[in-house]
């Protein structure tokens, strides 16, 4: 940490109507390459997460009535502190989280580039006027913002997924307060200081960070304050939130698990393809939930595919992030590496063959080799879960409609992808896929222009676009009678 250009951005306190706030008791923050305690962080619970949510709703008024502009330039002069600060912002990130530095920089200029793109985007929220049914009266539309919005993010992208969700609500004219993942709550506390340089006004964003995720869940999801609540994370913890939210019936938007297909048709460009998959893939040690999960390739370019795959992964450098050429980090902590292992075991028994990796790695207690499985098929634990981890299983397919089941059986529905020329087939698979993305001879698709999320049991609800803010905003209806 002491490598920090600005040491004020390591913050130990959480972030409520704009001041840093101590609790009783503190938890640690772990840097997960080396097991090394980063900084002990004061431990927030239900009663800082409720005074959090009363000074959101304290400064809605004023938030609210700003005009979109007004509220631009503070989220401009917010985009810049983060891209100014960009460096430290990445080593924070990558000493709490693991991934490699020029993957944390990418982050941050990621999750910057939302709060810039709604910053924009806000001032164009733009009503309606409906031609009414009798001439005395006149329909207009207008769109408001919804109030409080209340988030809990994961750790895999410890900036991005409040990025993603703060910058639009407050382009909205929404208040914000937010829970980071306690393994990752340093990168939320440093937007937190950059908000407040940037003059957005105390009470607008709010970070509130402890280890009692249920007792401040509760809080967020059902407090009557709170009108709108936004979660990243697993489909299993989403369920019991969207149960939560029920009991005040809030907007709810949810980014949850995936199980990514990417299927290699027998007309792709096979080094586009392998170049498509390596990235989709080990991004963050494969812990995001659009990394690919099951590769799919067509049988007779299957061995040329695998070859060219399974070369360039054994390339990768494994290691501490800070490292110079390091590919592949830490996973996030050892129990996710005994999950990706069991996967793994279970499925060499289930008749998977390991091509590459598939044992522990060396480099330390959360590492795993990059592992690439063939013979394994849509039913084995490898396939039918999602990995979050560096693990690729392969599997063979012959025919378009074949693949197209195989992706679709599974109850996830977050980002797809497949390589293939034919451009009848590439216009049949994309509307044949039952997801909310798909990745056209790209392995990279996410961006702040372009509407970000889930279909089935991977969420409702987009993030980035000019979609995105819909999920921030309420369509009021104005009827004006007695015109005549
Ligand atoms: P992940 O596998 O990414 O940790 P989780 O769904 O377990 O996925 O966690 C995502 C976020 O939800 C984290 O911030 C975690 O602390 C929080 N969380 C986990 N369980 C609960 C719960 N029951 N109530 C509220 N928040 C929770």
């Amino acid at each position: 940490m002491n490598k920090l250009n600005d040491n004020q951005l390591l913050k130990q306190y959480s972030y409520i109507n704009g001041s840093w706030h101590s609790s009783e008791t503190e938890f640690a923050v772990v840097n997960p390459a080396t097991g090394e305690l980063l900084i002990n962080v004061s431990n927030a619970g239900v009663i800082e997460t409720e005074l959090a949510v009363k000074s959101a709703k304290s400064a809605l008024k004023a938030w609210s009535s700003k005009s979109a502009a007004e509220r631009a330039v503070l989220l401009r002069n917010w985009f810049n502190l983060m891209m100014e600060h960009q460096d430290d912002l990445a080593r924070i990130l990558t000493l709490e989280q693991g991934k490699p530095l020029a993957e944390a920089k990418g982050e941050i200029a990621y999750g910057a580039s939302f709060i810039e793109w709604f910053a924009e985007e806000g001032k164009r929220v733009y009503g309606d006027t409906i031609p009414a049914p009798s001439g005395d009266k006149r329909i207009v539309i207008i769109k408001q913002p919804v109030g409080v919005v209340a988030s809990i993010t994961p750790w895999n992208f410890p900036n991005a997924m409040i990025a993603r969700k703060a910058a639009a609500a407050l382009a909205a004219g929404c208040t914000f307060v937010g829970r980071p993942a306690t393994q990752t709550p340093l990168s939320a506390l440093a937007m937190a200081e950059l908000a407040e340089r940037a003059g957005i006004p105390g009470g607008v964003f709010n970070i509130v960070v402890g280890e009692d995720a249920k007792g401040m869940g509760k809080v967020l999801t059902e407090h009557p304050d709170v009108a709108k609540f936004t979660f990243t994370g697993s489909t299993a913890v989403g369920k019991q939130l969207i149960a939560q939210c029920a009991t005040s019936v809030k907007k709810v938007s949810m980014e949850l698990g995936g199980n990514a297909p990417f299927i290699v048709f027998d007309d792709a460009d096979i080094d586009a393809a392998v170049q498509g998959a390596l990235v989709s893939k080990y991004r963050n040690a494969g812990q995001t939930c659009v990394c690919t999960n099951r590769i799919f390739v067509q049988k007779d370019i299957a061995q040329a595919f695998t070859d060219k795959f399974v070369a360039a992964v054994a390339q990768f450098k494994i290691g501490n992030g800070v490292e110079e050429g390091v590919v592949i980090g830490p996973m996030i902590a050892k129990n996710a590496v005994d999950d990706v292992d069991k996967l793994v075991l279970d499925s060499v028994k289930a008749g998977a063959k390991v091509l590459l990796g598939g044992v522990r790695s060396p480099a330390g207690d959360n590492f795993y080799q990059p592992t690439v499985l063939t013979q394994v098929t849509n039913d084995m634990p490898v396939a039918a879960n999602e990995i979050f981890g560096p693990i690729t299983p392969i599997i063979t397919f012959e025919t378009e409609q074949e693949v197209i089941d195989m992706a679709n059986a599974t109850e996830y529905g977050l980002a797809s992808y497949f390589y293939a020329r034919d451009i009848g087939r590439i216009w049949r698979v994309a509307e044949g896929l039952e997801y909310g993305m798909v990745g056209i001879n790209e392995g990279l698709i996410s961006n702040a222009a372009a509407p970000f999320g889930g279909v089935k049991q991977s969420g409702s609800g987009r993030e980035g676009s000019k979609y995105g803010l819909d999920d921030y905003l309420e369509i009021k209806y104005l009827c004006m009678g007695g015109l005549s």
